[in-house]
């Protein structure tokens, strides 16, 4: 079975929206897929970051995750920086990557073109993260690795690095394939329905995450944007306020929101539904979470870490001793080799 990677980026508390399109496709594939997953607390440093926050939302989001279904024991769960090989692997990749192709990425484009500045003052790490992405996938041997559209490019990134080194180094990496994440629909802001709904967007006001209290996920609903007309019909152009109600209620029920659309009468009535079912698909994720003590998860994750590093340091040696650097050569077991001395003054 081939095996899968997912990477949680902790910059933000995790919303509804991630749940659905990213946490319940690892929980649900874990069955029939090695699947790893991490919190990639290094790639939150890409942008200007206060470390207090880094370590407690890195926390966090692996409380959530375990607490909505990831089973340690099957998924390789763990923190990015626990596992020094990623870093090290991202310098190596670095050496087989053009400046030009980095420049290319339309993310990094579009963050640094986005900064006041002009982007001068942006972290180098932005423009070198997809490398370290590359590295995070190359890693774990990965033969697929599920994204949303955004991501098909980074995806692309990796196998081309990886094919270059092969051909010029040695066969050292698995080159992985793209699979399209089976499409959850996207969540939009309840107060900015032509916004997706995001961790960072500027108000709270519409987003549901995670960890909100029944009464606020509740509140958010009710106070929902919604469009003109009072028929419930599923047409996210023409109405886009109630479609991302349909939606959201679909996406706890499982079932489609063209046929929700029909139970309801008005938009109140969308409305309380859609609370009810938030409500009661996040309730036991937030008493498992709220069970678990940081030191748990703590515990769990530097577990995660533990089983993921004999394969990642395996790929990191197999990739030094290509590149001949000189961890590859080691003196036999029972011969120790002799220090060298300086040699004598003349
Ligand atoms: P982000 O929190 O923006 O870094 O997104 C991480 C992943 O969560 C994305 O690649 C999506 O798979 C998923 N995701 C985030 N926001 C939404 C949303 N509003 N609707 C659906 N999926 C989302």
């Amino acid at each position: 079975m081939s095996r899968r990677i997912s990477g949680f980026k902790p910059t933000g508390h995790l919303q509804l929206g991630n749940y659905a399109g990213a946490i319940r496709p690892v929980v649900d594939a874990q069955h029939d897929h090695p699947t790893v997953a991490f919190i990639a607390d290094l790639h939150a440093m890409t942008v200007p970051h206060d470390p207090s926050r880094l370590r407690e939302l890195s926390l966090e989001v692996g409380g959530l995750l375990l607490a909505a279904g990831v089973d340690p024991a099957r998924t390789v769960l763990y923190r990015q920086s626990d596992l020094t090989a990623h870093s090290e692997l991202h310098y190596l990749l670095e050496c087989v990557t053009s400046y030009g192709e980095a420049h290319r990425m339309i993310q990094f484009k579009e963050a640094h073109f986005k900064n006041k500045d002009g982007g001068s003052g942006s972290r180098l790490s932005l423009l070198t993260y997809p490398v370290l992405q590359a590295a995070d996938i190359l890693l774990h041997d990965i033969d697929e690795v599920p994204v949303g559209r955004d991501q098909r490019q980074h995806v692309e990134l990796t196998r081309d690095l990886a094919l270059r080194f092969n051909e010029r180094y040695g066969p050292v990496f698995t080159v992985p394939s793209t699979v399209l994440a089976p499409v959850a629909a996207r969540l939009a802001d309840l107060s900015d329905p032509t916004a997706k709904m995001g961790k960072t967007n500027a108000s709270a006001n519409g987003v549901l995450f995670l960890l909100d209290p029944p009464d606020v996920l509740r509140r958010k609903i009710m106070r929902a944007v919604t469009d003109g007309g009072t028929e419930v019909v599923y047409d996210p152009e023409g109405k886009p306020g109630v479609s991302n109600l349909l939606d959201i209620l679909a996406g706890c029920t499982g079932d489609q929101p063209a046929e929700i659309a029909t139970k309801y009468a008005n938009y109140g009535e969308l409305k309380e539904a859609a609370a009810a079912a938030v409500i009661d698909l996040l309730r036991p994720i937030q008493r498992r979470y709220h069970d678990l003590s940081p030191e748990d998860i703590e515990h769990t994750l530097r577990a995660g870490a533990d089983r993921a590093r004999e394969r990642a340091d395996a790929t990191v040696g197999r990739a030094r001793e290509a590149l001949g650097l000189t961890s590859g050569r080691r003196a036999p077991a029972g011969s120790r080799g002799t220090p060298v001395t300086a040699a004598p003054a003349r």
